[in-house]
């Protein structure tokens, strides 16, 4: 089990005594943020992006202004920039989630890109956790509801690590696969919550990041180590409909909204398993979540694209999920895009 220090007393509370620090951010959110802060950071940088040479230098700014503490104020990018940053110069990481969108902020792991591959580099969690409700709620509604994709992402996990097991003898533990379910459960029991991203919803989303990222810990922790694991994906929370977000990254060179990304992986991922799709999409429009095709501005070459290259660029992250190991036909192709429609 790993706990999280989490405060969602705000900014303001949290910050009384803390002078020394240096902050990760992007704009927004800054603006709306510095404010806050009763003392002011040493240095503020707005994060270009994620790239290895990037990070580097980020790493000698907080060295050479010998802060003891690394805040990252907003989504993934901010959060994963200062995570990246404590960790290699060995200091305190403070995380303010703007948005409950992504779990970057319970995980451990960096997304580190090298010409577009991610790569996660870890291990450090936060220290700190600070949830400023006022803040997350200022943020566009589709950003926090994004927050359920790496939680119903279990929901396709279980099912990839289920067939992993029957096909490649990955270790299967039922204690886990209960709780995943557990966790599915309440997730859906709070859709209304969520959607409307009332505080009770932002609270469900991160006590569930958290709840889900403990149970994945162990399955992590030795690819973090050694790039290797025998185990062919993340379980429990992550299995083929991440895929297909990093795919689609690969193949348009643009960013997206990580959970809403992971929510068309989602459906896709249902119908690769042969699955019921409308029951997933029927969930997912629950949450509010804006998972189609047209809400991100995908095209339908740049989705087939993205779908037909899952299976290698599964393979080149070092995860190998079986029902990626199949023809992907024109037809499957076509029907999705009329589901996501
Ligand atoms: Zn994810």
């Amino acid at each position: 089990m790993v706990t999280w220090n989490v405060s969602y007393q705000g900014i303001t509370r949290n910050f009384q005594d803390t002078r020394n620090f240096i902050v990760f951010t992007m704009n927004p959110p800054w603006e709306s943020c510095a404010r806050l802060f009763p003392h002011p950071p040493k240095q503020v940088v707005q994060v270009r992006d994620l790239e290895a040479e990037t990070l580097k230098e980020y790493v000698k700014t907080a060295s050479a202004l010998k802060v003891d503490c690394v805040v990252g104020v907003g989504g993934g990018t901010a959060i994963d920039a200062a995570k990246f940053v404590a960790l290699k110069a060995g200091l305190k990481f403070i995380a303010i989630p703007t948005i409950v969108s992504v779990n970057a902020y319970v995980t451990p792991r960096a997304a580190v890109r090298t010409e577009g591959i991610v790569n996660y580099i870890g291990d450090k969690f936060a220290d700190l956790i600070v949830i400023d409700y006022s803040i997350v709620k200022t943020a566009p509604a589709r950003l926090n509801t994004a927050g359920v994709g790496d939680i119903y992402s279990t929901r396709i996990g279980l099912l990839d690590w289920k067939l992993a097991n029957e096909k490649y003898g990955d270790q299967y533990d039922a204690d886990t696969v209960k709780e995943g379910e557990r966790i599915v459960a309440r997730l859906l029991s709070q859709a209304q919550e969520i959607r409307s991203v009332s505080d009770i919803g932002i609270r469900t989303l991160v006590e569930l990041h958290q709840e889900i990222t403990s149970l994945q810990r162990p399955y992590t922790v030795q690819r973090v180590k050694s790039g290797k694991s025998q185990f062919h994906g993340l379980w429990p929370e992550e299995g083929s409909e991440h895929v297909y977000f990093y795919s689609l990254e690969k193949q348009t060179g643009r960013t997206f909204t990580h959970g809403e990304i992971v929510g068309t992986g989602t459906v896709i991922s249902t119908y690769l398993h042969k699955r019921d799709t409308g029951s997933v999409i029927r969930d997912l429009d629950a949450f509010g979540l804006m998972f189609r095709p047209r809400d991100t501005n995908v095209s339908q070459s740049e989705f087939g694209k993205a779908i037909y290259n899952m299976q290698k660029v599964a393979l080149a992250m070092g995860l190998d999920y079986p029902v990626l190991n199949q023809q992907i036909e024109k037809r499957q192709v076509a029907d999705l895009w009329r589901l996501l429609s």
